[in-house]
């Protein structure tokens, strides 16, 4: 069998979860946009539910209303890109609470579905989503009035604790925020990590759950290991895949493993990246191509079976910096043509 495994540690996600709750007084909810950062929202959402996550957040409705069918009734689930045309039936239907972004959006929202609830979402700086002062300003106590299931802002720069534009978005949110009765949320996994005048009521953790930076603690979460189809002697000044942009400098066994960037490997990680057959790093040699990668397996102990991209040796965040992105792209990268297995529950 040529198909790589991705394994998906159930567990580890539970376990990421719960740490980040205990870090806050908040309730902390989970961040299952985007299929679950890649990783599939049917096991993932299920577990975190089973851990006690009891409020989820997806970006559009149409992930709200799958959502809504994997976890029943009960859970909230929120949708950050808010109440958006043709949107009314899905967000009725789920039971889905919109993040209103506008001013539009919120009459879009009464104007179709009046008396269901919602939340709000206030732009603090990013010039990303949500109302700015003015518009807030003029809505707020109308909105207020039909008491907001949550009041929620994004940090733009939480990867950087120091970085002094949360400190001047938190300031923002307050004075947008300051005595309201409607639970307040700021942070994501990066808010989370930082001291408690950003946490309010509810937290938003979503790379932290699944591994990543800049959650440095996290319990690892996924492994990827890519089978080896064949191996063979390159000779000095051989060349290896195309654009023959390897050229052997020694004799050196290679190996060509079944997957590439068909499978979400980035191509341009090519040559600062390494897999590791068991505790040996073996380097990534010359371009990666749709369905294989040439690998320097001379130092391995055996001919390998197959070799690690992600676990134990290398993390999302490390194959990230060689490709020159962040975890968050390697997770929602991770291609369809896996055999995806989940561990735990
Ligand atoms: C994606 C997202 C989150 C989760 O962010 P992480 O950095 O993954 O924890 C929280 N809130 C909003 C508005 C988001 O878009």
């Amino acid at each position: 069998m040529a198909q790589a495994t991705l394994t998906i540690d159930l567990d580890a996600i539970r376990a990421n979860w719960r740490a980040l709750d205990r870090k806050t007084d908040a309730e902390t909810a989970a961040v299952v946009k985007a299929d679950a950062y890649g990783l599939g929202v049917g096991p993932v959402a299920t577990a975190l539910a089973k851990e006690g996550a009891r409020r989820f957040f997806v970006a559009l409705a149409e992930e709200g209303a799958e959502l809504r069918r994997i976890l029943g009734p009960g859970p909230e689930i929120c949708v950050f890109s808010g109440h958006m045309e043709g949107d009314a039936d899905l967000i009725a239907g789920a039971n889905l609470v919109p993040m209103l972004n506008s001013i539009d959006q919120m009459l879009r929202h009464v104007e179709s579905l009046p008396g269901h609830g919602f939340g709000i979402q206030l732009d603090t700086g990013m010039n990303r989503l949500g109302m700015e002062l003015a518009e807030w300003s003029a809505l707020r106590d109308i909105a207020l009035a039909q008491n907001p299931a949550l009041v929620m802002s994004h940090l733009a720069c939480a990867d950087e604790a120091a970085h002094p534009m949360n400190t001047r978005q938190n300031d923002n949110f307050r004075a947008m925020t300051d005595g309201i009765d409607a639970p307040r949320s700021l942070s994501a996994t990066g808010g989370v990590l930082m001291d408690e005048s950003f946490h309010f009521d509810v937290t938003r953790p979503g790379i932290g759950l699944y591994g990543g930076l800049p959650y440095v603690d996290a319990v690892p979460v996924v492994t990827l290991d890519i089978p080896v189809i064949q191996i063979r002697e390159v000779a000095v000044g051989e060349t290896i895949g195309y654009g023959n942009t390897f050229v052997a400098e020694e004799n050196i066994h290679v190996a060509t493993i079944a997957a590439g960037y068909a499978d979400g490997i980035i191509r341009a990680m090519g040559p600062k990246a390494s897999v590791w057959a068991g505790e040996t790093r073996c380097k990534i040699l010359g371009r990666i191509s749709m369905d294989l990668i040439g690998i320097d397996v001379s130092n391995a102990k055996a001919p390998p079976v197959s070799v690690e991209l992600l676990g134990r040796h290398q993390s999302i965040d490390t194959v990230a910096e060689a490709a020159g992105t962040i975890g968050y792209e390697i997770l929602t990268s991770l291609g369809a043509r896996y055999n995806r297995r989940y561990t735990g529950a």
